[in-house]
């Protein structure tokens, strides 16, 4: 790309959109800078990066600067059906994203992981193990280091473990990972790709730039993943908890890999069927890059979970707080449902995404969920859904912070309160993160309740009533 020459509009200024431009800037790129939204956040991105000599466009100047812009770097926030790049595409100008420009000057080698669900969890593990291994790699991507930060830091050297989502699948164009992984793909963003079908072609995109020479770590259990197998050159390496495939598997106690014991399953130290397979897949990739054993099982010893993925936050009177706000689709909740010990009351709602919930209402009736309460923007669809599945122990309950707290008093003593939404966040909070502090927070808010309710119970001792009134 030759930077000098051509004029960007950086569209989108959160973390990736400030680094595309920080990037471009240094490549001595002119950079134009838009986003829809006029908040604090976004006043504060265009004013670090105007001293470094972007140029802050305004809603009414967008059509008369864009015109001037040669590329378009677009946010993975930002459809690709919004105005801006309609007009782009109409021209006939390029559109790429953040990790576009990553993956043009990655000079390392990567291993891409994408998947409807457990991107950040895989990616996360194969931090830890390749770090056990004394490697240089760095997770990045969608969880949170946009790859065009980390390029210097990673080097010729290092390895980047790239986390890819849809979104950026959508203006990603020249990733050549080394080894890809796909770990499952079910409904999700179906309000944003419109059919399961183009959802699909998406994911699948990750293994279009693949040759025989690179690696396509692929779930052999998932019927849709299975089938990637045909559409790439790369060799495929399975990994499943059903069989004992060419790949990853487990047998007689052990993650193994294609005939070999690699650790014992206890190492791993998540519950839950779906990280089984997360440690899996990245057990594969790093037999891939020739990781010793040794350190597949220190990096799944030291994984600890990510904040906000069945986390257990805390209890009180006997309840033990869940925080699952990262489940925001309906697969991601099944699996909370399937793994999480004893018996549940189950937060759910938020944004719709438009798929159904029914299939998460057979999840639950063979399960340990006792009472489902349901709340937020698309409380009636998931009622309807419930009801259509025969479901009843439900209460609906808005806004949030009072269906927590009916959570908690529907709750027994023993049981969980557990968040695992099936739903995305935005009509009530900024992010998951954002829903899954509140959620925290609402316990620490029922601790003070019920303290202060302790104490009001507390028989009065004499003369402490004749002091009190002392010193009024
Ligand atoms: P992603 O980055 O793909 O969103 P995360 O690792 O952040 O994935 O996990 C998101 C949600 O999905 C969490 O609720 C987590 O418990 C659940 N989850 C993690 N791994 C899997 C998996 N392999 N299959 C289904 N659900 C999963």
């Amino acid at each position: 790309m030759l930077f000098e020459r051509q004029i960007f509009l950086v569209a989108g200024l959160s973390r990736s959109g400030v680094s595309a431009a920080q990037y471009l800037v240094s490549k001595g790129a002119q950079v134009y800078l838009y986003d829809d939204v006029d908040d604090e956040n976004v006043r504060a991105a265009q004013s670090t990066l105007s001293e470094l000599g972007c140029i802050p466009v305004t809603k009414a100047d967008l059509e008369e600067k864009s015109g001037r812009c040669d590329v378009l770097v677009l946010s993975p926030g930002i459809p690709v059906d919004h105005p801006l790049p309609v007009s782009f595409r109409r021209a006939g100008k390029r559109i790429i994203g953040e990790a576009e420009l990553g993956a043009l000057a990655l000079a390392c080698p990567c291993i891409a992981v994408t998947g409807t669900n457990g991107k950040t969890t895989t990616v996360t593990m194969l931090e830890g193990i390749f770090k056990a291994a004394g490697k240089k790699a760095i997770a990045c991507g969608n969880v949170g280091r946009p790859l065009t930060a980390c390029l210097s830091e990673l080097g010729t050297d290092g390895v980047a473990i790239a986390e890819i989502s849809s979104f950026q699948l959508e203006t990603l164009y020249s990733l050549r990972p080394h080894v890809a992984v796909v770990l499952n793909v079910t409904e999700d963003h179906l309000n944003r790709h419109y059919t399961l079908e183009n959802y699909i072609y998406l994911k699948s995109r990750i293994l279009k730039n693949s040759a025989e020479s690179e690696y396509a770590v692929l779930n052999y259990d998932d019927p849709i993943v299975r089938g990637f197998a045909e559409k790439t050159k790369a060799k495929v390496v399975w990994f499943s908890l059903k069989e004992r495939v060419a790949g990853g598997y487990v047998a007689d106690g052990y993650f193994c890999y294609q005939g070999e014991r690699v650790c014992p399953e206890e190492d791993l130290s998540v519950d839950g069927n779906h990280n089984r397979m997360n440690a899996l897949a990245a057990l594969c990739a790093a037999k891939l890059f020739g990781v010793p054993n040794g350190a597949i099982a220190a990096g799944l010893k030291s994984f600890r979970g990510v904040r906000h993925r069945l986390q257990n936050v805390g209890e009180l009177g006997g309840v033990t707080f869940i925080d699952d706000s990262k489940a925001t689709n309906v697969d991601s909740a099944v699996q909370a449902i399937s793994s999480v010990k004893g018996e549940s009351v189950l937060l759910l709602g938020g944004k719709d995404k438009g798929y159904s919930y029914e299939p998460l209402f057979d999840a639950i009736k063979n399960s340990g969920v006792v009472h489902a309460v349901i709340y937020g923007e698309n409380a009636f669809r998931i009622l309807s859904a419930a009801l259509k599945r025969g479901y009843t122990a439900v209460t609906l309950c808005r806004p949030f912070d009072m269906a927590v707290r009916v959570a908690y008093l529907t709750a027994k003593r023993g049981q969980n309160v557990l968040l695992s939404p099936a739903s995305a966040s935005f009509d009530a909070f900024k992010s998951y993160e954002e829903r899954g502090e509140r959620f925290v927070e609402m316990l620490s808010v029922l601790k003070r309740e019920s303290l202060q309710a302790q104490r009001e119970e507390e028989p009065i001792e004499e003369g402490e009533g004749d002091e009190a009134e002392e010193l009024e």
